[in-house]
């Protein structure tokens, strides 16, 4: 009765006072949240009346290490005691920033080695984009101002962020957006090569792309369209941004989603799972060479830097999460599962003409409905269904499409893993 009562006054003043991001305003007035979290354990989070539901989403794709990880609590409380917050900017610095920067250029892909930091990812792309101008401009290049995204790519919602998000809706939200940004076809290394002789080269600064796009559907694209990038990237003097705000840290089964392909890019975007979600944080890699030039070229203040760029608390409890990953041996541990999840998705779709494609690589999986453009869209309905049994997934109609996604936390184990199968083949039927 309490819980009722305590909910009931939970969801008005929600209704009144929290607007929520990226959701439907008229949708939340009429019927308020439908859940309202109260606690989290493993790869399950809690209602006010407790119940349970699998987080198939790792909430945004980001909590890898799994829900209530009393460790990452006592960091940030030792660290918030000893030093909460303390400025970066200018000749200042704190060691929690420093060991995480080192860590990062250890467990990168070889070229990566110095880190700019921000709060998440969107901030993290526009720093890419930002740097990536600055760059060529004293470098006595200022034309090469253009950057390249692909379609059905997400990046995120900051001014730049959203310029490069190939997800249409995203950029109509507000017109106007950054001057410069380009989009082409998400797997096709043909249609970019004619989109930079179009554009001319010395017109373009950047290409960006996720290794493996996520809020976009899940699309894989084979390891040689990574390695094809890379080259074209040298062949026109292009920066290769790769956005890993989600493939990092072990989702995909590789520490990061270059390292399927054996590449480095120029600058890779983090955020996400650098935390687990357990303090906000995001950054920019940059290459020993990009670094060096910058460094050599950029005289006067780099005038770029947020507040929380350095997060003494967000380091220590990045530093702590990045441990638990290495001990706990989940990169591999999500490529096994993976291997499992993609299985059991395949499985599904053979059972099924309505489903024409189930992919996925590590803890990044879909499955993709035979959308006609006419009928109603089945992921939503199929999420739905889900959700009323107790599991958290998610649907991509962007775009035409009718993609369901799921990517549970890395620790996810073999029963809870066949219960989420299980709960996602009664949800389709
Ligand atoms: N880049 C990618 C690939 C993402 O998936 C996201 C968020 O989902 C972002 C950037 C934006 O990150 P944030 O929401 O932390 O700003």
């Amino acid at each position: 009765k309490k819980n009722d009562e305590t909910s009931r006054n939970l969801i008005g003043l929600d209704q009144q006072h929290f607007i929520h991001p990226t959701s439907s305003m008229q949708q939340q007035q009429q019927h308020g949240p439908a859940h309202i979290f109260v606690r989290g354990k493993g790869v399950y989070l809690y209602d006010h009346d407790g119940k349970a539901y699998l987080d198939g989403m790792s909430s945004l794709w980001n909590v890898n290490v799994g829900h209530g990880r009393r460790e990452l609590g006592e960091v940030a409380k030792k660290q918030m005691d000893t030093l909460a917050f303390s400025s970066c900017f200018a000749t200042f610095s704190n060691k929690p920033a420093i060991e995480l920067a080192a860590k990062l250029a250890r467990v990168s892909p070889p070229s990566l080695r110095a880190t700019f930091f921000t709060s998440g990812g969107s901030e993290a792309n526009d720093t890419a984009f930002k740097l990536a101008r600055h760059y060529w401009k004293v470098k006595d290049q200022p034309k090469k101002r253009k950057i390249i995204a692909r379609m059905k790519s997400y990046h995120g919602v900051a001014m730049g962020a959203t310029s490069a998000t190939g997800l249409k809706p995203f950029r109509d939200f507000a017109p106007s957006l950054a001057p410069d940004f380009l989009h082409v076809d998400h797997m096709s290394i043909e249609a970019l090569r004619a989109l930079i002789d179009r554009e001319g080269p010395e017109t373009i600064a950047a290409f960006v792309c996720e290794p493996i796009q996520g809020a976009g559907g899940v699309h894989v694209a084979p390891d040689s369209y990574l390695c094809d990038i890379r080259s074209i990237c040298d062949e026109y003097e292009l920066l290769f941004i790769a956005d890993e705000v989600i493939t990092g840290f072990g989702r995909t089964g590789a520490y990061f989603g270059c390292d399927h392909a054996n590449i480095s890019p120029d600058m890779m975007c983090i955020a996400k799972g650098i935390t687990s979600g357990y303090a906000p944080l995001g950054g920019v890699m940059l290459s020993k060479s990009l670094h060096e030039q910058l460094t050599a070229h950029s005289h006067g203040t780099l005038l770029h830097g947020y507040t929380y760029s350095g997060h003494p608390t967000s380091c220590a409890v990045a530093l702590k999460n990045i441990q638990i990953i290495e001990e706990e041996n989940l990169i591999d541990h999500a490529a096994t599962m993976g291997e499992k999840l993609l299985l059991g998705f395949r499985t599904i779709q053979e059972q099924y003409s309505e489903i024409h494609d189930a992919r996925g690589r590590g803890l990044m999986a879909a499955l993709a409905f035979s959308h006609n453009g006419k009928n109603e869209p089945l992921a939503p309905k199929v999420v739905q269904a889900a959700d009323q049994r107790g599991l958290i997934l998610r649907a991509v109609t962007f775009d035409q499409q009718d993609v369901l996604v799921c990517a549970p936390p890395l620790i996810i184990n073999e029963e809870e893993l066949n219960q989420l199968l299980s709960i996602l083949e009664s949800s389709v039927q």
